[in-house]
């Protein structure tokens, strides 16, 4: 490589994810656990609109900045804000880019959750600043789902703090913040002067419990990034939203510009169709999510994983297969074993922090044969290298 051309150091801190390097070694038959993405068409009421506009003139211009007026209501009528206090982006990716790249920089720190999407810790290094993980409280009999560890968080807190990450539902664990966990976060994050992004993705699938976005708590102090991949299956398209301060968001939009100019055209036009007819579309896509859901627990269900998987949210089930530690030392070297003699593809913890270590990610976005043969597959792997009493640990 010519020396002029060598990656700068924020550039070379920001490593590929461990999903993308598993994914080298599969083969056209793997059943793939792996790939957060839905597998469903996307939405028909997105499809209609463009159905009943294939004859029209097909100009295609940039819009503004922020997105078309006509979307930013749709989103702002779908989340409960005012237009101004809406951005449109490139996908949640771009929303998480755009808050972090403009509120946090050299010499500022930024507590990411560990276990946790791992664009957040990348992205802060992106940005010059310093990622810090915050373990997040394992699951037990009594406190099942993964949870706010407030300690953990206080520990962490310092001077540098500049903003603290959250994802709720969470990926990977499938949990759900408990309300009254986020509120005393919030309340703490008050106390420390401290802003919070809070990745919402997978508001919609929720299966136990209750769902509280940040936003309602404190819509002054922080941004929600969410948007319509996982909701209408419109990964591809490319269009998600920045919810916060009409002020903030202001000052972000030039940051937004020179990145993207705009979320692309037929991807805002979609979303004001998509949210028009958004309740009956996900009904129908929450019912298939639940049978699947179900499915994996009922497969799991006399597995003796370290801890019961609760899997309130998303569509994650995190296995706690910390038992098999003893045979495997790592779960990289677990899911490597599974795609060998199984032809499975899961997700090995360790890819979304340190905390990770001990579980895998299964993400029930197929269905059908598949989803059963697959999960048969890793039930009897795990059945068949179940560690025994004693096994050294
Ligand atoms: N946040 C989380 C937690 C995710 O799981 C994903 C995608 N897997 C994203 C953000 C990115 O979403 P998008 O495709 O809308 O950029």
């Amino acid at each position: 490589m010519s020396e002029r051309l060598v990656p700068s150091r924020r550039a070379l801190a920001i490593k590929p994810t461990l999903i993308r390097s598993l994914r080298a070694g599969m083969g056209s038959s793997t059943i793939d656990f792996g790939l957060g993405q839905t597998d469903l068409p996307v939405s028909n009421a997105v499809q209609r609109y463009f159905r009943s506009h294939l004859d029209g003139p097909m100009l295609a211009p940039y819009t503004l900045n922020a997105g078309l007026l006509s979307a930013r209501q749709a989103v702002a009528r779908h989340v409960g804000a005012q237009a101004d206090e809406v951005l449109l982006t490139c996908g949640v990716q771009q929303g998480l880019a755009v808050a972090i790249l403009g509120l946090c920089g050299p010499g500022d720190e930024v507590l990411v959750p560990d276990p946790g999407f791992p664009a957040y810790a990348n992205l802060v290094r992106a940005a010059g600043a310093h990622p810090v993980h915050v373990p997040l409280r394992k699951p037990t009999e009594d406190a099942p789902g993964w949870g706010l560890d407030l300690e953990a968080f206080e520990d962490r807190m310092g001077p540098d703090t500049r903003l603290v990450v959250l994802n709720n539902p969470g990926n990977p664990m499938g949990n759900v913040h408990d309300p009254a966990e986020l509120s005393a976060l919030l309340e703490l994050l008050d106390e420390y002067d401290v802003g919070w992004i809070s990745d919402e993705i997978y508001e919609e699938y929720l299966w136990e419990g209750q769902f509280v976005s940040a936003r309602s708590l404190r819509p002054d102090t922080g941004i929600v990034v969410a948007g319509a991949s996982k909701s209408h299956h419109m990964m591809g398209w490319r269009i998600g939203w920045m919810i916060g301060p009409e002020q903030t968001l202001k000052a972000l939009t030039p940051l937004h510009q020179h990145l993207v100019t705009c979320a692309p055209l037929p991807a805002q036009q979609a979303i004001v169709a998509a949210l028009e007819d958004h309740d009956e579309e996900l009904a129908s896509t929450r019912e298939v999510f639940a049978r699947r859901r179900h499915k994996v627990l009922e497969a799991m269900a006399d597995v003796e994983l370290g801890s019961p998987p609760s899997a309130a949210g998303a569509f994650y089930v995190f296995l706690d297969v910390r038992p098999w530690l003893s045979k495997f030392e790592t779960t990289v070297r677990l899911a490597k074993r599974l795609l060998e003699d199984e032809d499975v593809l899961v997700i090995p913890g360790e890819g979304f922090g340190p905390s990770g270590l001990g579980h895998l990610r299964v993400a029930y976005t197929i269905g059908g044969e598949t989803l059963e043969t697959g999960l048969r597959r890793i039930r009897e792997f795990l059945m068949r290298h179940r560690p025994h009493d004693g096994d050294e640990p």
